[in-house]
């Protein structure tokens, strides 16, 4: 079966709200086996809406609308539904005594407006919105499945997953074909590269297939297959995914919705090592990162902002010589940045970063993008790298960061078994 996606709301038009409601919506269709053909935006005027219904059920099967049925005059959904079907609105007593007794509850008077979100389609499924006042109706119009969701994303999600997939699961009979997706995360390595080494897997697999995907500051690579149900599709996607780290394991830090900073942290808190940070152009972009991670303050003790060379000397402890004689983007002050942080807070390992992230700053020895990144980790020899990151401002900032959880992942990783 084949899906239109129409999202409802002015707001999403004058770009005052992004739709992430299609890229969820997509996401759940292709596990079903159902193909998101199109997607589409309309305004809140129900004469554009029915025009819309009207093309989409000209050339899909299923239609998913989300936004537009919530109390208020700008929400013309159910109505534009009923033109456009034919059918009368019809209150809902279920819903209605369950909207009052809602209000009841917390004390507020139900306003009239209100009501208006207990009137449906004649004849339509209703789907239980457990998370906010508007339920969700389906309606089969001809051969078309019509399905009305709320544009509140946590309103929605759960009532496209227990409402509406049960829904066009059942009238599928089963035929249709999973989709499943795996994206493998990779640092260090950029698209081209990525792309460089897997191309021939690439052009081999038709089934699953492989996607490369550049991230601000990293690479996805997905591989999708398809299948008659999710265990196999999923057996079919171990298979190259062995291939794929067979030519860059060393760089894939995770899968999905693994972020670094959850991996790193993992490996911190497996093998007790506390770490701190000293932090000159990211100026707190790691510490950030880091404790992005509920539970973090378990290995991570405290950072220090050392933006200027008096602090850097002054508090954080580095040598002035040092910062004289190599200045203060270097790798000797990258090093000493480091150690001097590990003092400070008394831990077990320390990361350093320092660097011009522009757009002044430059000399002609250190251009824009330069950054030491250092690592300073108990019985480990000290290790400060050189990085030259492209882009301006706020990507050499992001990719600092990025780049030192990625030093300090990798050393972990290198370690283990070993006793710190
Ligand atoms: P409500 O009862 O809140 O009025 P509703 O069904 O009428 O719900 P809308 O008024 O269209 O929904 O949207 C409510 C809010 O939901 C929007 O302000 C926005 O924050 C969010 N929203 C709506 N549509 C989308 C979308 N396509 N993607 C992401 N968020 C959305
Ligand atoms: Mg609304």
């Amino acid at each position: 079966m084949n899906a239109e996606v129409l999202t409802i709301g002015t707001e999403l038009l004058l770009g005052q709200i992004l739709d992430t409601n299609t890229l969820y919506l997509g996401k759940k269709l292709a596990e079903v086996g159902v193909n998101l053909y199109y997607k589409t935006t309309v305004g809140d005027n129900v004469a554009r809406v029915r025009e819309a219904l009207t093309i989409a059920c000209s050339r899909v099967d299923i239609v998913i609308i989300t936004g537009g049925l919530g109390p208020t005059v700008d929400d013309i959904t159910r109505q534009a539904v009923a033109e456009f079907t034919g059918r009368k609105l019809l209150v809902e007593e279920a819903v209605l005594s369950a909207l009052e007794k809602r209000f009841l509850s917390r004390g507020i008077k139900m306003t009239d407006n209100n009501r208006q979100q207990a009137y449906l389609p004649e004849g339509a499924s209703i789907i239980k919105n457990d998370n906010g006042t508007a339920p969700g109706f389906i309606v089969e119009y001809g051969k078309n499945i019509l399905a009305a969701m709320p544009g509140v994303p946590m309103e929605m999600y759960p009532m496209m997953e227990n409402g509406v997939i049960p829904y066009i699961a059942g009238k599928s009979g089963g035929e249709n074909q999973v989709i499943k997706s795996r994206s493998l995360k990779v640092v260090g390595l950029g698209e081209s590269l990525v792309d460089d080494r897997i191309n021939d897997l690439f052009r081999e697999s038709s089934n699953p297939t492989i996607g490369v995907y550049a991230h601000s500051n990293e690479v996805e690579i997905r591989l999708t297959a398809k299948a008659g149900d999710i265990k196999s599709a999923e057996k079919l996607i171990d298979g190259l995914e062995i291939k794929v780290r067979e030519r860059v394991g060393d760089n894939i830090y995770g899968r999905d919705d693994e972020t670094l900073e959850q991996k790193a942290g993992e490996l911190l808190r497996k093998y007790a090592v506390t770490i701190s940070a000293a932090e000159s152009c990211t100026a707190g972009l790691f510490s950030n990162r880091l404790t992005n991670v509920p539970g973090s303050s378990e290995y991570f003790k405290g950072g220090l902002t050392a933006y200027s060379n008096g602090i850097k000397a002054d508090v954080l402890g580095v040598d002035a010589g040092i910062i004289e004689k190599h200045g203060a983007v270097s790798g000797e002050c990258a090093l000493a940045m480091a150690a001097a942080s590990r003092k400070l807070f008394g831990t077990d390992c320390a990361v350093s970063i320092t660097g011009i992230a522009g757009p002044d700053g430059a000399t002609a020895e250190k251009p824009v993008g330069l950054v030491y990144i250092a690592l300073d980790m108990k019985g480990a020899e000290p290790l400060a790298n050189k990085f030259v990151f492209p882009g301006a401002r706020e990507g050499v900032r992001s990719r600092a960061a990025q780049t030192a959880l990625w030093m300090l992942y990798g050393a972990l990783k290198n370690r283990a078994g070993k006793t710190f």
